[in-house]
């Protein structure tokens, strides 16, 4: 029996700003890996990264 194989283990993704942060979130508008100093607008229930924070909060204003 071989079990172990030699498969190359899935990449955990990184932070689209810190290459050394593991992405622990992703924003709920792009969908883009981030790590949680990264991640903005929590105070929504959602996860944004800065980009779509000010997009999200604008557009929650209008509501
Ligand atoms: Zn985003
Ligand atoms: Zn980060």
């Amino acid at each position: 029996m071989h079990k172990f194989e030699h498969k190359e283990k899935p990449q955990k993704p990184k932070c689209r700003n810190h290459s050394d942060q593991e992405a622990t979130y992703r924003c709920d508008n792009c969908g883009k890996p981030y790590c949680k100093r990264c991640v903005k607008g929590q105070g929504y229930g959602r996860v944004f990264c800065a980009e779509c924070e000010v997009l999200v909060a604008d557009f929650l204003d209008l509501i």
